[in-house]
């Protein structure tokens, strides 16, 4: 302990990711193509040909840097949710907003308020600027709108809302995300983070982007990692008036989206037959995980994403009786959730495979 770094640097747990298949092939001895792996919320639909067929168009000018400014990308965004390109932050995953809107706003020793059992990436971007987390109390798993309002301090710059929420999986109704939005003091920044947006059901779904419109301190953000099927490549947006967006960009890498990305997230824009499918693929999944888990009197957080919580009790043994079954979940112990689980959906084979290798790693068989 040498290098003189920061405490709070010191004091950051790493973030522990899904594990890739080719690591339990190595140490398990499986064969990659018999893992199932429902651990990181990834389309399983695989990469959509629309934008495979224009990462091959890219592939030849992969000896130039990306558009640094990525305008054909942000045009074709600024054109999806009818807003200036110019309101348009292009990430490195929407990870990279994240931690961006943190570095730009944020000052050590200041406050972030976040949900307790919301997305992980939440505390380390506080923890890396050396802010001090306000972490609320979830209520039923979700958001206590309520009580993060009363939480915010005058040092506060920051607060995180992940709707639909992960890993847990909750979801705000419009109306109420609304409601928290107008009461937050001006100087405070509202991250909405909404990776799982296009799997709410129709019914549900709601225009956030208006409100981009109206909170100069609002950002919304997008990821081309779940429904878009691009998780590998790395792309994310934020949209936020010209202001936050300016801020982000002066502490964005030059180059933090690679030409691949840039394209493929283009072409996938629009295609709306794969999300049509993607939607379907999961909302069935999702029914079929969930109406299993009941049956089997496994206790569940109802999900609006692609993904879903279960109570399994000691998550750690049946995690690992799972992954010596060749499936890989997610262990949810970090978030303090030692008792949970969290499945993404598969493709239907894919979630027939977890069922039935659930029960023995249950110890029920
Ligand atoms: C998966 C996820 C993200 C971001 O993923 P990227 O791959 O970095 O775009 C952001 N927020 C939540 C809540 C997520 O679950």
């Amino acid at each position: 302990m040498s290098i003189p770094a920061p405490s709070y640097v010191r004091g950051i747990a790493p973030y522990q990711a899904g594990k890739p298949i080719s690591e339990l092939a190595r140490e398990y001895g499986l064969r990659e193509d018999r893992i199932v792996k429902l651990a990181s919320n990834e389309n399983p639909l695989g990469v959509p040909e629309s934008a495979q067929r224009a990462m091959l168009a890219e592939l030849e000018d992969l000896a130039r840097y990306p558009d640094s400014n990525g305008f054909v990308l942000k045009g074709a965004i600024a054109r999806r949710y009818e807003v200036p390109p110019e309101w348009v932050t292009l990430g490195n995953g929407s990870n990279d907003i994240l931690e961006l809107v943190a570095h730009a706003v944020v000052q050590p020793g200041q406050s972030v308020v976040y949900a307790q059992y919301s997305f992980a990436v939440y505390a380390l971007a506080t923890q890396e600027v050396g802010a001090q987390a306000i972490v609320v109390p979830a209520r039923e798993h979700g958001h206590d709108l309520d009580a993060m309002l009363a939480a915010i301090r005058p040092d506060t710059r920051l607060v995180f809302i992940a709707n639909p929420n992960n890993p847990t999986g909750t979801f705000a109704p419009a109306q109420a995300i609304e409601r928290f939005i107008e009461r937050v003091p001006a100087d405070v920044v509202v991250v909405l983070d909404e990776a799982y947006n296009e799997y709410l059901p129709p019914a549900l779904r709601f225009d956030s982007v208006a409100w981009v419109r109206r909170f100069p301190n609002l950002l919304v953000c997008r990821t081309f990692s779940k429904v878009y099927g691009l998780a590998g490549l790395r792309v994310g947006f934020g949209l936020a008036q010209p202001e936050l967006t300016d801020l982000l960009n002066r502490i964005r890498q030059p180059f933090n989206v690679n030409s691949m990305a840039q394209a493929a997230a283009a072409a996938v824009l629009f295609d709306e037959a794969f999300l049509q499918r993607s939607y379907e693929v999961n909302a069935a999944g999702l029914q079929r995980l969930q109406s299993a888990f009941a049956a089997m009197g496994l206790e569940y957080v109802p999900s609006f994403g692609n993904f879903v919580l279960v109570r399994v009790g000691d998550a750690a043994a049946v995690n690992e009786r799972l992954l010596r079954a060749g499936i890989i979940v997610r262990p949810v112990a970090g978030y303090g959730l030692p008792e949970w689980l969290r499945v993404s959906v598969g493709l239907p084979e894919e979630n027939e495979a977890f069922l039935a290798a659930l029960p023995a790693a249950l110890g029920r068989a």
